[in-house]
């Protein structure tokens, strides 16, 4: 694999940031922290829906969607996710 820079950060580091984002979330979800709506926030599905980052450098700031919404999000989003982030 070669070196690849997103956004003026290196790959290696931006994985660092998002399991460093996951597990303050994770720890948000456990403490409370973070308010879980009913549904989907996306296509209004009643489940329980996970939270998406659409920054992992603000780790607290998700959108609830449901798992459908998510996994398809994902697909879409691809290795442009690491593009999605917002400059400082
Ligand atoms: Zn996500
Ligand atoms: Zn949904």
């Amino acid at each position: 694999m070669h070196f690849v820079v997103h956004c003026g950060m290196e790959l290696l580091e931006y994985r660092r940031l998002v399991t460093k984002s996951r597990l303050i979330y994770d720890l948000a979800l456990i403490a409370k922290q973070l308010t879980r709506p009913d549904h989907c926030l996306w296509c209004g599905l009643k489940c329980k829906p996970e939270g998406h980052h659409t920054d992992y450098r603000r780790p607290l700031r998700v959108e609830w969607i449901c798992i459908a919404c998510h996994k398809k999000e994902h697909a879409r989003l691809g290795r442009l996710h690491y593009l999605t982030l917002d400059p400082v």
